[in-house]
Formats: structure tokens, sequence, C-alpha cells
């Protein structure tokens, strides 16, 4: 009999609960024992919506963060947050947040760094150790849910993150190695392990992620030697794996002295009937095989002839669950009553996704039979969408097979249209810009959700954003930048607004998935051919054109940055998504051009975090990605300036692949680690002009001219000055006017007297 199990439930609530009852109690609206009993009550809820499950997650709850649960269980606090003198839960929110020094309870502290969880748009805190980091485990947490979980009859089972990848994911601030601290690690761990036995654990599931990544060879041996002393601990453990396949893992994760291993079923299918050959006899083999990362309905009748197989060789040692958390996915769609009912048919979010699960066990355990209406339905869905008009249009299938490799490629070198395009732009040298966005006001918003609610004309909600649109040219033209934006007032996401005015597209009511803390975003869902029904920025860059004799930037949001922050298709390779969605922007680019725009950005702010975890698959990526954003941007005229912005320095990596890119100017973020960048530019002759970003916009404080001034001239050092822009790191609609103003101020006074200077 296969037994079926989920490695975690999404926590914020299938209305955002958790978010808001975090926020009310930062906000001081709430108190801890309010805020706990909505957690327990959603907790609960939670473990209800499995109850049909042999194996309930308990402990993947968290109010933050899992990987912060983690460090603070293992009594790996930061001094700072340490010698606070609070509760419990604020030192906890402390570590996750910071703290400024006006919030009176105690001096400020800096949050904890937040990095993106493997390949996924969720981010955890790092962990922050070093070689004297003292481990002393604080059970309290789990021990207290297992008890809860007890009460309720849920047939528990422990989630903890394990030792290795808990130690990759941390940051070491002292340079010294973190394999040193494993046996100090796994002995709090076998600890751990001993305490959850007691508190009544039998199973306990230990995720080890860092499995599908390049491991080098000390932390494979670190794998053998940690789980060998782990193997004493008076449970069973179920050793998880998941977003990707092992393979060079492969034998060390099968070979390891647990009760079972869980491998991704979904990312690679063909491997997991490798890891049934090698997996010792005795081992339970679980199977993810409904894909935890998107929301689409599984094929079931497909995935059971897989299964079939693998049930009569294995028996009651196959476990199924969906491939990874389901953290990674919106709770119900139960609540969407404005999705297409077709469409709306095919999708599974958390709960469908484990009544999914439940068929799949019935029909393997039972017989096919025993579920053919579920099936047959199932096949009916899928049947109906694949073939849906809505889903295929001949149109972009023709359109993406008249590509020609030319399309692909600007008419000139580099050199010798971006001379042509400064000297018709009358640009000055060093010449200073903005990433896009201002402000986002509170008025901004309203008159948005007006809009949006039909409270507002549309004639009444074009002359609101057109008198943002007026306000923001006036101030730009008062600061003295040189390149102006019309400001993106009318967006409320880069994605989500393109998504809207594009065929394929569809958005859900209460499809949240977390991202951080209480941050949730809701991706579009990409369920169709992709196209541009019509313009999308055109109106609006115009109208910001006709206010101002300096040029004015269109601005769009790339088709890698638009795949990867969507939820996407299964049924072809996100390579041919990504072209489609090239080709809508390649329209709306050649539409901007026609109208008379002369410089265009395209943001492509996610194409890094779109690299796979192994380095040998960057290489294919890359290829694709860059290919879609020069099939967006590179239909247009020589003396069509092309502007691309990504939001990170970190691109030494793959600095060749952005050159590949060929656009005219790149803006990306410097300001926070402008020494390596300097070094990167050292080493690497990046080609075409670059904007590195002169100061953060994360952060309220305003630089002053002298420090940017020096920064500026530390940057004519480096980059030939006839190459160089200036511009702030990032778009400004987290700011206040208050903010922004004296800022660009600055750094145009700073950018004046270096070009006197030269
Ligand atoms: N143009 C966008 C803005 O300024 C870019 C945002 C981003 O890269 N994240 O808001
Ligand atoms: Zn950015």
């Amino acid at each position: 009999m296969a037994q079926i199990h989920n490695l975690g439930f999404p926590r914020i609530g299938e209305k955002r609960e958790l978010k808001f009852a975090l926020e009310a109690y930062w906000h001081g609206n709430e108190s801890a024992d309010q805020l706990t009993t909505i957690a327990d009550t959603l907790e609960r809820r939670h473990w209800q919506h499995q109850a049909q499950l042999d194996w309930v997650p308990v402990g993947d709850f968290s109010l933050y963060d899992h990987v912060l649960d983690t460090a603070m269980t293992l009594g790996a606090i930061p001094e700072r947050i340490r010698e606070a003198t609070e509760t419990d839960l604020d030192r906890y929110f402390r570590f996750a947040r910071g703290r400024s020094p006006e919030s009176g309870v105690c001096c400020g502290t800096r949050a904890g760094k937040m990095v993106k969880w493997f390949n996924t748009n969720y981010h955890y805190i790092v962990p922050e150790l070093s070689a004297n980091t003292q481990f002393s485990l604080n059970n309290r947490r789990l021990e207290r849910a297992l008890d809860t979980a007890r009460q309720e009859n849920i047939a528990a089972k422990p989630v903890i993150l394990g030792p290795l990848t808990f130690l990759a994911l941390s940051e070491f601030s002292d340079g010294s190695d973190p394999l040193a601290k494993l046996p100090d690690l796994v002995q709090v761990y076998g600890q751990w392990l001993n305490a959850l036995a007691r508190s009544g654990a039998t199973w306990v599931q230990i995720d080890e992620p860092i499995l599908v990544t390049d491991l080098a060879q000390p932390w494979q041996t670190a794998f053998e030697t940690a789980y060998h002393q782990l193997q004493s601990a008076p449970v069973k453990l179920l050793l998880t794996t998941y977003f990707g396949e092992l393979r060079n893992n492969l034998r060390l994760a099968c070979e390891l002295p647990v009760a079972g291993l869980h491998v991704d079923a979904i990312e690679g299918r063909e491997e997991a009937l490798r890891v049934a050959d090698w997996l010792p006899s005795h081992k339970v083999l679980s199977l993810g095989v409904i894909n935890g990362r998107n929301i689409w309905r599984n094929d079931l009748n497909d995935t059971l002839t897989f299964l079939e197989p693998l049930a009569e060789r294995l028996g009651d040692r196959l476990w199924l669950a969906p491939s990874c958390s389901l953290l990674h996915v919106p709770v119900t769609v139960r609540h969407e009553t404005q999705l297409d009912p077709a469409l709306k048919k095919t999708l599974a979010f958390a709960v469908e996704k484990l009544y999914e699960l439940q068929i799949l066990a019935r029909a393997l355990n039972v017989g096919r039979d025993t579920v053919s209406a579920e099936l047959a339905q199932c096949q009916q869905a899928l049947t109906d969408y694949r073939q849906s008009s809505k889903v295929i249009n001949p149109e972009v299938q023709s359109a993406l097979k008249a590509i020609r490799p030319e399309d692909t490629q600007r008419h000139s070198p580099f050199e010798a249209r971006y001379a042509t395009q400064q000297a018709q732009l009358s640009l000055p040298v060093l010449p200073t810009t903005t990433i896009g966005s201002f402000p986002q006001t509170a008025t901004i918003r309203s008159v948005r959700r007006d809009y949006r609610q039909g409270h507002l004309t549309e004639d009444r909600y074009r002359e609101a954003m057109q008198e943002q649109i007026q306000y923001a040219i006036a101030e730009q033209e008062r600061i003295g930048l040189d390149v102006l934006v019309h400001g993106e007032a009318e967006r409320n996401d880069m994605v989500e607004y393109f998504g809207e005015q594009l065929d394929g597209f569809a958005f859900s009511q209460f499809g949240w998935v977390q991202s951080y803390g209480s941050r949730c975003v809701k991706p579009p869902i990409i369920y169709g051919d992709v196209s541009r029904p019509g313009d999308m920025t055109v109106a609006w860059t115009q109208y910001a054109a006709s206010l101002t004799d300096k040029p004015v930037k269109g601005m769009l949001t790339g088709p890698v940055t638009i795949l990867n922050w969507s939820f996407v298709r299964e049924d072809q390779l996100r390579r041919e998504t990504c072209r489609q969605i090239a080709l809508a922007i390649r329209e709306e680019v050649n539409a901007l051009e026609a109208a008379g725009t002369t410089i265009i950005q395209i943001d492509e702010a996610a194409l890094r975090e779109g690299l796979p975890l192994r380095q040998s698959d960057w290489n294919e990526y890359l290829t694709w990605a860059i290919d879609a954003f020069r099939l967006s941007a590179n239909g247009v005229k020589d003396s069509t300036q092309i502007h691309t912005h990504m939001c990170y320095s970190e691109f030494n990596d793959i600095i060749d692949a952005i050159a590949r890119m060929d656009a005219d100017v790149i803006t990306i973020e410097a300001s926070r680690s402008n020494l390596k960048l300097l070094e990167a530019f050292r080493s690497f002759e990046y080609p075409n002009a670059i904007g590195p970003g002169v100061y953060d916009i994360h952060s309220p404080n305003v630089p002053d001219t002298a420090t940017l001034q020096v920064l500026v001239q530390k940057l004519t050092e480096t980059i030939p000055i006839e190459r160089l822009w200036v511009n702030p790191d990032c778009g400004l609609k987290t700011r206040q006017w208050e903010e922004v103003v004296p800022s660009l101020t600055h750094m145009v006074k700073a950018t004046e007297a270096i070009r006197f200077s030269q």
C-alpha cells in the first residue's frame, strides 16, 4: 500500500490571515497573544486540510521563515539580537526585520540578510554563524506544535531543515569554514531528534535540498559523517530533496543511513527510476509526483502509468507526495469566482493537490476503476484546455515560426550606433537618468483602486494619471536630469501591468504566495499563447514626451522577467513561452519607436534569479533567455537607444551573457557593493555603456553631493567616461518625494562637478 504525505503547507492563509495578523502585531494593534491565537488557528486549519494524508507535516508552519526558525531552535542567534532584552517573539522579529532606534524598547538593529530560497521566489533569513557560535537546543516551538497535533489526532511528521543545508545557507562573517562547525551542530541535531522522539515522533522529515546542487567533495563527505552520527537517534529519518535532480549526488543520497528518501519526480522523473534501482531495499522511497511549484492540475492518468510498475515493485515502501513544500503555491482555488470556468478546472492549488494525491493513492492501492470518474473528469478538463482556442493562437504560432536569426541582431555594432544615438539625443557626457518609477503615493494608489473598482471613469482616471506624469516631468526638469521617465504611476507591479494587457494571461483573486515574512505576491497565470492585442505603454510615454524637450525613456518589462515571475504553462517549454512574450514586447518596442520614442528601457530584474541550480545548466538557460531579450529589443533602428536594468551587481559570473544582450546601456545595482563592481570591470571589459547605481534606493538616507562626487569620480577612473551613465540603483516607487528630490539633485550636482573638472 502506497502511503501519502505532504512536505509543507502554505502558511500565509487562504485570505492572507497570517499577513494581516503579523502586520497588526508589528503596528502595535494586536497583542502577542492575539497573534499567537490567529497563528494557532491557521496551523490547525491547515492540518485539517491535510487530515486525509497518512502523514501530516508539523513544524513547517512559521511566523516568518523556516530557516530563521531553525536558527532560533539551534540557538544560533547573533549577539546583536541575543543582547536585546525582549520576549523571544520580539527577538525573533528583530532578527527578521531589524528595528529602528526610535521605536522605543531598545536600540536599533539591522535586519538579517534576506536571500532567495534556492531557485524560488521565497526569501529566507540568512543565519549568521562564526567559529565561535555556541549552539544550544530550544525545541519549544516544535514541541508545542506536536502536542497540539496529538490532541487533534493528527498523524504528525515533524519537518526540520537538515544540518548540511542549514550550514550551506548560513553566512560566516569571520570567513571561517562552515564545515568546521559540523561536529557541534550534529551534536545538537542529535539532541533535537531525541527531543522529537520524546514528543512522540516516529518519522522525521529532514530537508536537505542542497543535495540537488553541485556539492564539493568535502560536503559530500560531511553528509556521510553527519548522517552516520544521526542514525542512532530513535526516529526514522526521511531525507528530503527537492527542486531538481540528484545527479552526481544520487548514490550518496541513496546510501546515507536513513529510513527513507524523498526525491522530486517532477523535475526528475527519469532519475526517480534510477533512485528506485539504487535505493537499498529496506528504505522508503517517497516520490514527489505532484508539482509543488506550479498551479496546474496533475495529469493523473499519466502519473499513474508512471507509478504503477513502481508501486508493484516497491509495495509498502512507496510514498507519494508533492515534489516540494506547497509553500510555493496558493491555498485553494475554491474562492476564485472570476476565472474562466474552463481554466479554473485545470488549476490545482495546495488543497486540490492534496486531493490529487488521495486519488493517486486510491488508484494504486484499490484500483484505477475505483476512481474512474475522477480520472475521467481530470482527463476531460485537461483535453478541453489543451484544445481550447483560448490556449492555441495560430497567429502566434506562425509569427514564432517566421522569426529569423537576424531579427535578434541590431543593424550596426555598438560603437557605431551609440555614437549616432548620443549625437542625436544631444546628451552631455555622463548623462543622468533614473530607473523608471517615481514614488507611488497614497493618492496614486487610491486613484488606481477607484478605477479598478469602477468608481472612476476611464477619462477621469487618465486625467489623474496625466497629472502625476506632469508632476514627475516637472520635478525631473527642475532637478536637471538628462533623460526623463514618465514615472510608472499607472503600474501596480512591473509584471502584472503587462500581463493584464496581454492575451494568454489570467489573474486569480486569492492566488497569493509568500515572498518573505508577511509579503506575498500574486503571480500572473500564463495559460495560453501570448499575444499583444494593442499598445500598452505608448500613450503614457507620448503624453510625457509632449511635456518636455528632453528625451523620455519608454519603460517595459522584459520577457525573461515576465516569465520568471509568473506561473507558466506546463504543456510547452519555458523557452517557447518566453519567445512568445518576447515577440509581444518586441511589438511594443516597435510601436514606441514608431511613436517617436528614442530611448526604450527593457527591465530584466529577474534574469539572474532564473539561473538553474546547477552551473552546468546555466549555458542553456542563458542562451535562450538572452535570445528572448534580443528578440524583444533588437527590432529597432540604430538611432533608437535600448536600455536594460538589473537589480543586482553579482554578475561577474554571467557578465559575458549580459554583454551578449547587447543593450546600448545597462543600469545596475552597484551602490551597496561598489568595490566588488569596480573589480568586475577591471577584470572584464564590458563593451557597452553602463550606469552603475550611485546610491541605494532601499534606504531612506539622502546621499550628500560630496560623497556622490567622489563615487562618480572613482567610476570614471574605471569605466571609460564616454560609456558611463549616472543613476540611482533601482526604481524609486517605494520612496517619498521628500527623499527623492534632494537625492537626485545631489546626484545631478555631483555629476555636473565632475563634468566641469574633465
Ligand atoms: N522600471 C522599474 C522601476 O523603476 C524597475 C524595477 C525593478 O527593476 N525592480 O520600478
Ligand atoms: Zn531594480
